[in-house]
């Protein structure tokens, strides 16, 4: 899939799913990025509500205890490392940034728990910047475009993506593939036979899948 083909395939994507993005507080992103680390979605933002609630600001955050963080965000993922990750962040955010979430990504990884793909969203939905959280959605229909190589990590994909596509492409691009990649380019058995940019698509085995689906083969 070249750039311009890249494009296309988004743009038919972002209209079938009507893809908007709606600017958030940069705090509550920045939280939910961490809670969300190998996370579902139906965990992370329910454990992110109740810890908003009782934390609602950097200042507050830093001042729980271990234990009331725990409470709180159970049963995210590795709940005990995020809770000090939280903490160690909010302490920071004080210390080097006046109480504020940066904008800039080099900063922003400076924190704790916060990697590439944090800061790509912390980007996009406090600040919206053209950057492109990779998550394994993004990473999965990339590579079965062949955008990128089978073995390519989500930190390549992000640079590849992002070097192929227009900022204002770029900016819904991560919300458009996760949409895509839950409901028809699913981790097992894509729905091939229902893919609105099966022409653009590289993946070997999407006639085999088309086949199956629409009866053709079996
Ligand atoms: S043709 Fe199949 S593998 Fe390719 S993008 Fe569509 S659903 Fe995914």
């Amino acid at each position: 899939m070249d750039k311009k083909e890249l494009s296309k395939a988004i743009e038919i994507l972002r209209k079938r799913y009507n893809v908007k993005i709606r600017r958030e507080k940069p705090f509550e992103i920045l939280v939910h990025g961490i809670l969300s680390t190998r996370t579902k979605d139906t965990t992370t933002f329910p454990a992110q509500k109740r810890l908003l609630r009782a934390a609602g600001t950097p200042y507050k955050l830093a001042l729980m205890k271990d234990k009331e963080i725990e409470k709180l965000i159970y049963p995210v993922g590795f709940y005990k490392t995020k809770a000090k990750l939280l903490k160690r962040s909010c302490a920071m955010l004080i210390d080097d940034f006046g109480g504020k979430v940066p904008s800039d990504k080099k900063d922003l990884m400076k924190l704790p728990g916060v990697g590439h793909k944090v800061a790509a969203l912390v980007l996009v939905w406090a600040f919206g910047l053209p950057y492109i959280p990779v998550d394994t959605h993004v990473n999965r229909v990339s590579k079965r475009w062949g955008v990128v190589g089978e073995r390519e990590k989500p930190e390549r994909t992000e640079e590849i993506l992002e070097s192929m596509l227009p900022d204002r492409l770029k900016i819904i691009a991560n919300h458009t593939l996760v949409m895509f990649g839950r409901d028809i380019c699913k981790p097992v058995r894509p729905m091939c036979y229902r893919c609105p940019v099966y022409s653009y698509c590289a993946y070997k085995k999407k006639e085999y899948y088309r086949r199956i689906e629409s009866g053709k083969l079996l």
